[in-house]
């Protein structure tokens, strides 16, 4: 608990201090020390200043200050305090021990942030560690949330936090932001900065940003066994020491320098580390001159020292940090304070205006010219030197000369894709006729145990057509989803986007919505979430919303069944591949008006990361494999089971046995329903039970297919088929159905645009709403794909009947 939550009279003792280092050195040095036994003694009317009694001195600490104490006061605390009289002396004695054993235990969890550039090995470090199975890759923005998870060593237990990749804390990308935000409100006890031993100067660039806000530290030399290869050397020690944080070699390919790494971790935060000093970069004299005068303003506020180390804050605001300056001008606009604001602000612009006239810079660059400086500076001081033994880079060069190449690049691109939908499809084949038959077989099981009745009823045609109908496509997906992980895994995702680079320019867009994209012909969600890589939100927004065009695999049951049912087996592929086409294509248009009209505004410019190429360990494959097959079970044992339940309750009841089924269908509440909407969807020629079908699709369109078998032959398996080759008496009978209430093949083609286009799933929307933070996109986005969906589906068969 923290310090500021005791009451009156009540003890506890200490376990950490958090915040900054400035902060944490001036409460310990009042004697706020770990595992010393802490009493309150008077709390101020509005609890602000409180007296507390430590180490036989009296201190006034105010609660903001108080809030960043943790004590514990032990199991046992209350039982204790009531103990009065003769009995409490030995009483006493007891639960101050007891005490002291929590506190002690609760001290011995140290919470840990990774922080690093993308792709220097956080996530394998995290996994290593905590033995979770979050996704590795080589691609930028794999880790786009924070997750925790515990790991033990040495009698410590460390809540580690996995933070998406960042180049530096500024605040120009949402991950950025991110950071920054986990660091200062969090407060973690020791920040792990990873870096990518093989690219020392640039990932040095963001420990010196680390630095400025005086955290505790340990630096991870990760690639450490690529450094080696490659013959590079550093003087680790030397670079210890002028950096003032301890350095661990480490490689989480093979494990090495885990339990070092973590050492350092507790010594740092037990402050048993020699080497460890905080340093101030030296960013010469213009700029020290300008960090000393606002750093005057900023110390001068309490609250402000408190959260913050003043001179960090002081960097950031000649540097014009957005994020820094409304930070303080909320503050002081919260203490009706906008005379401060305006020195505070003619102080930076007086100093900015002084580094401008010394150096011909503004302070941003020069502060970052300075960083780089140090870096170097302590670079060679280590004697840093790069061996040429087999440069990754080399290797690297090498292959992007073929694959990023001005014209093989595209053709190969393409094969590539050509490859990986073939694949998904004809090899998912054979698991997937597997669990038909397994759906199968369990669904006659059931039939011939149960007695006849809503319970059966609802087991074999609502439970397991609706669940295995969409079940049979996770070997798909997880083929899709092997290929996806490859190629980002490899490096080779961030080549495929910077190939599609200038033709998403032409779109409005940039190259890393291509990754995205791609994603979402597997499914839409993660590729909602993919979009985080991309730092223009203005680019990031029109990918949204444009991500549903592509057809997901959930869609591939509907159109398989539908084109089968009307299209003769020659033009079957055509029918398929136009669908596709039309979603591209539409995505094209839109994000062009989309970025012409309404969302405006000029896109920054941002760089693209071109790792260097890996050969993806088969772990790591494997891992996030498993990940997404994970996620698509949720779904499946989820929304779509729950939705598969409703629509079979609403098609069952009311129900009357002696009707046939198919009048018992047109009186049951789904009937009604779809009547009741019929005229909608008359400029459509679709009729009552494609209409019902796509209001049951509103959940997940996997349960569109289903619902179309039930209603036009009471049967549920069009659902499972995968291919057109099993062209057997079903389509015939299938066709013949449909064919009486009066759907052409045109209609049929318009059915499936409008499958295509209007409102993708549920889930995909609340992605949306959750990526955007708000409900307005998402709410946009799903009527918007809906009208377009009823308009282009309307002209098309209005169109059609002319000729
Ligand atoms: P993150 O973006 O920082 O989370 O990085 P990841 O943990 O996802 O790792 C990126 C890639 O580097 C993956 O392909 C890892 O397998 C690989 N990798 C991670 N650590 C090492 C290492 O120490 N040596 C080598 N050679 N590769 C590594
Ligand atoms: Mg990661």
């Amino acid at each position: 608990m923290k310090l500021s939550e005791l009451k009156t009279g009540e003890k506890a003792v200490i376990v950490k201090v958090l915040g900054h280092g400035g902060f944490r050195k001036r409460i310990i040095e009042m004697g706020f020390i770990k595992g010393k036994t802490i009493e309150v003694l008077l709390n101020a009317p509005l609890q602000d200043p409180v007296k507390y009694r430590v180490m036989g001195y009296e201190v006034s600490l105010r609660h903001q200050e108080a809030e960043q104490i943790i004590v514990t006061q032990g199991d046992e605390s209350k039982s204790g305090d009531e103990v009065r009289g003769s009995r409490y002396e030995v009483r006493s004695t007891w639960y101050e021990d007891d005490t002291m054993h929590a506190a002690w235990r609760e001290h011995r969890t140290i919470t840990v942030a990774l922080v690093g550039n993308p792709n220097c090995g956080k996530t394998s470090l995290f996994n290593y560690a905590s033995g979770a199975h979050a996704h590795v890759g080589n691609y930028s923005g794999v880790t786009v949330d924070a997750t925790v998870a515990h790991a033990s060593m040495y009698g410590y237990t460390f809540l580690l936090t996995d933070l998406p990749g960042t180049y530096s804390l500024s605040c120009y990308s949402p991950e950025e932001l991110y950071v920054r935000k986990h660091l200062s409100e969090q407060m973690p006890d020791v920040v792990i900065n990873v870096i990518d031993a093989s690219n020392l100067e640039r990932n040095l660039y963001l420990t010196t940003q680390l630095m400025d806000m005086n955290l505790r530290m340990v630096c991870a030399l990760n690639m450490y066994d690529e450094f080696e290869r490659r013959g590079d050397s550093v003087n680790i020690d030397a670079l210890s020491s002028l950096f003032g944080l301890p350095m661990v070699p480490t490689s989480f390919k093979s494990g090495m320098g885990l339990k070092e790494l973590f050492r350092a971790v507790i010594q740092v935060y037990e402050g048993a580390n020699k080497s460890v000093r905080h340093l101030h970069i030296n960013y010469g004299h213009e700029i020290e001159d300008g960090i000393a005068q606002i750093q005057k303003f900023l110390k001068a506020d309490e609250h402000i020292s408190q959260h913050y180390s003043t001179r960090y804050l002081a960097i950031k605001l000649l540097e014009h940090d957005s994020d820094a300056l409304q930070y303080i001008g909320q503050h002081l606009a919260d203490e009706h304070r906008p005379e401060d604001r305006k020195r505070l602000l003619l102080a930076r612009d007086v100093a900015d205006a002084r580094v401008k006239e010394e150096t011909g810079q503004d302070a941003e660059t020069a502060i970052m010219d300075a960083k780089y400086g140090f870096i170097n500076g302590a670079l060679k001081e280590a004697s840093y030197q790069t061996g040429t033994k087999t440069d990754t880079y080399r290797v690297t060069h090498l292959i992007d000369h073929v694959l990023s190449n001005r014209f093989l690049g595209l053709p190969i691109f393409f094969l590539i894709l050509f490859v990986m939908f073939q694949t998904t499809f004809a090899l998912g084949q054979y698991p997937m006729d597997w669990i038909e038959w397994g759906i199968a077989w369990l669904g006659n099981r059931l039939s011939t145990m149960m007695a006849d009745g809503p319970l059966r009823s609802m087991l074999i045609d609502g439970v397991i057509g609706g669940v295995g109908s969409v079940i049979v496509f996770m070997p798909q997906i997880l083929i899709l989803y092997f290929f996806i992980s490859f190629m980002e895994d490899s490096g080779y995702m961030s080549r495929a986007a910077f190939i599609m680079d200038r033709l998403m320019h032409k779109m409005g867009l940039h190259g890393k919505s291509f990754i995205p994209l791609v994603i979402g012909f597997g499914c839409n969600v993660p590729a909602v979430m993919a979009t985080r890589t991309i730092e223009s939100r203005r680019s990031r927004l029109i990918t949204m919303m444009i991500l549903p065009f592509m057809s997901c695999s959930a869609r591939l049951p509907i159109y398989i069944m539908i084109v089968g049912t009307f299209f003769a087996v020659e033009y079957r592929s055509w029918v398929m591949i136009s669908l596709y086409a039309v979603g591209i294509l539409l995505a094209v248009v839109v994000s062009k008006v989309l970025s012409r009209f309404v969302i405006k505004g000029e896109d920054t410019p941002f760089v693209m990361e071109l790792p260097p190429y890996r050969f993806p360990t088969a772990k790591a494959i494997m891992r996030h494999t498993w990940e997404k097959c994970k996620e698509y079970l949720k779904k499946m044992g989820g929304i779509i089971l729950v939705a598969s339940i409703i629509v079979w309750g609403l098609e069952y009841f009311p129900h009357d046995d002696s009707l046939t089924q198919q009048q018992q269908q047109e009186q049951s509440y789904i009937g009604r329903m779809g009547k009741a909407i019929e005229p909608v969807f008359t400029p459509q020629g679709f009729g009552w039970k494609l209409d019902v079908s796509l209001i049951a699709g509103v959940g997940a369109k996997e349960i569109v297919a289903s619902t179309i078998g039930v209603l036009y032959s009471g049967d549920d398996s069009f659902g499972d088929d995968d291919d057109y080759s099993q062209d057997t008496t079903k389509y015939t009978v299938l066709h013949q159905a449909m064919a009486a209430d009066g759907i052409t093949p045109l209609s049929a083609y318009c059915f499936l645009l409008f499958v295509l286009i209007y409102f993708p799933c549920i889930a995909t929307i609340v992605a949306i709403k959750n990526e955007t933070g708000s409900w307005r996109w998402a709410c946009i986005s799903a009527l918007y794909t809906t009208s377009l969906a009823w308009l282009i589906s309307a002209i098309v068969y209005q169109v059609g009947m002319l000729c």
